[in-house]
């Protein structure tokens, strides 16, 4: 009998909720990650009072009140609605495309007034069945908001052009035409009150966890340790990049503590210009309606990925996702390795996707349980 039930190889949110729901189950964890910390990409760390978002601002979205019951189960979640602001050439604009927006470019006043300029945009486009994220925002929102808002922010945070890019990224953007700066349609959103580490601490209370190891330095020894490991690293790395290499877009994230109370009246400002080398300016205590006397701010640096920086963000373009299928087809064969998480499964996840996801497979391996709390539809 091995020591472990599970290796789990990651301790971001999908790893911690595997580990969290398996332990109920009696079942006994192992954790290893090979960043010096928990949590992956929701980190956050205390600096000035402040919890700051060391991987980029993260807002918790769902409409699925299930998922929402879940993570306000293990920690108190604030109400921040994320409403961020976008600086185009010195000129400020609200975010999501609304009617704040359409006033600022137009200075139109009426939902019919916005619709009418949209929707002779939209037609003089004349694009019928889009086929690329340039084609699908003109088709969506017309020539004025893709060349001011999304044009230069999308080639320099995926470092392609607009045209060369998959149009699911455009339709995360919200358009309506109400004064309603929220930059999400879910129904439930927030942060939690002192910081996602927190929530991850909750999901990792009394599980055996090693940072700053990294599974591929002595897989064969790990492999030992368990029956079953769960594997939310990068899937091509698994197999060794035997059918070639997965493109992700990178960040560097540049940290900045500043001796004054408010340095830009809010937690996201986009720099949409392609001059300018970074996407975001995050200002962290707003997240949390922060007082202290001084401020962190982020700036947000986008960067092509090479095999020595973090990946961020999956590149899911036809070449990159048929790629992705031949490691998803040797996943499949694999009897004693589950495959999860924004990177094992290639996918451009949010947090409710993946929290979603872990807890659906902690029930398909443990149908029987009898004081489930929840079930994932
Ligand atoms: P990760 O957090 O990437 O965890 C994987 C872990 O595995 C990492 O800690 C890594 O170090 C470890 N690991 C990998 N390989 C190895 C190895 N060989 N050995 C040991 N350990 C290994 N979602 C939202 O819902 N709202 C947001 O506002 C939001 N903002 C985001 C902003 C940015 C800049 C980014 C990049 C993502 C954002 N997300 C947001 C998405 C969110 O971060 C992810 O959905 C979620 O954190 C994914 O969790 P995960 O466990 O799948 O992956
Ligand atoms: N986007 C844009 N302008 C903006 C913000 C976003 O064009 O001011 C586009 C860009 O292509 C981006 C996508 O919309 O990659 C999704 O934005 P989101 O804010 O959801 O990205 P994330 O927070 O995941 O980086």
């Amino acid at each position: 009998m091995k020591k472990y039930d599970y290796l789990i190889v990651g301790s971001g949110l999908y790893g911690a909720i595997f580990a969290h729901e398996a332990k109920k189950r009696d079942k006994k964890c192992l954790i290893i990650d090979k960043r010096s910390h928990i949590g992956g990409n929701i980190y956050c760390e205390n600096i000035e009072g402040i919890n700051v978002h060391k991987y980029g601002a993260h807002i918790f979205h769902t409409s699925n009140k299930k998922i929402w019951d879940y993570v306000n189960s293990l920690v108190e979640f604030n109400r921040y609605t994320n409403s961020p602001v976008a600086n185009y050439r010195g000129n400020l604009y609200n975010l999501p495309f609304n009617m704040n927006t359409f006033y600022q470019l137009w200075k139109v006043k009426t939902p019919a007034e916005a619709k009418a300029i949209i929707d002779q945009q939209v037609a003089d486009a004349g694009i019928v069945n889009p086929q690329n994220l340039e084609e699908q925002a003109l088709s969506l929102v017309g020539t004025d908001i893709y060349n001011t808002l999304i044009k230069e922010y999308t080639e320099k945070q995926w470092g392609r052009k607009a045209t060369e890019l998959p149009s699911f990224i455009i339709k995360r953007l919200p358009i309506r035409f109400t004064f309603d700066n929220n930059y999400f349609n879910d129904q439930y959103q927030g942060i939690p009150i002192g910081g996602y580490t927190k929530l991850i601490e909750v999901l990792l209370e009394d599980i055996e966890v090693k940072t700053g190891v990294n599974y591929f330095d002595n897989r064969n020894e790990w492999n030992e340790l368990a029956d079953q490991v769960i594997y939310t690293g990068m899937i091509d790395e698994y197999y060794d990049y035997k059918h070639g290499v997965l493109e992700y877009r990178s960040l560097k994230f540049e940290h900045t503590v500043l001796e004054t109370p408010n340095y830009q009246g809010n937690a996201v400002v986009n720099y949409i210009d392609s001059e300018i080398p970074y996407t975001r300016i995050i200002e962290h205590k707003h997240f949390e309606f922060g007082e202290q006397k001084n401020t962190v701010i982020t700036k947000e640096y986008p960067l092509e990925w090479t095999k020595k920086d973090e990946p961020y963000y999956p590149v899911n373009d036809t070449k990159n996702d048929l790629l992705f299928k031949k490691y998803k087809d040797m996943a499949r064969l694999e009897e004693d390795v589950i495959f999860g998480g924004r990177l094992a499964d290639y996918k451009y996840y949010d947090m409710h996707h993946v929290v979603g996801l872990a807890l659906k497979k902690v029930e398909e391996l443990f149908p029987d349980y009898r004081n489930q709390t929840m079930q994932i539809p």
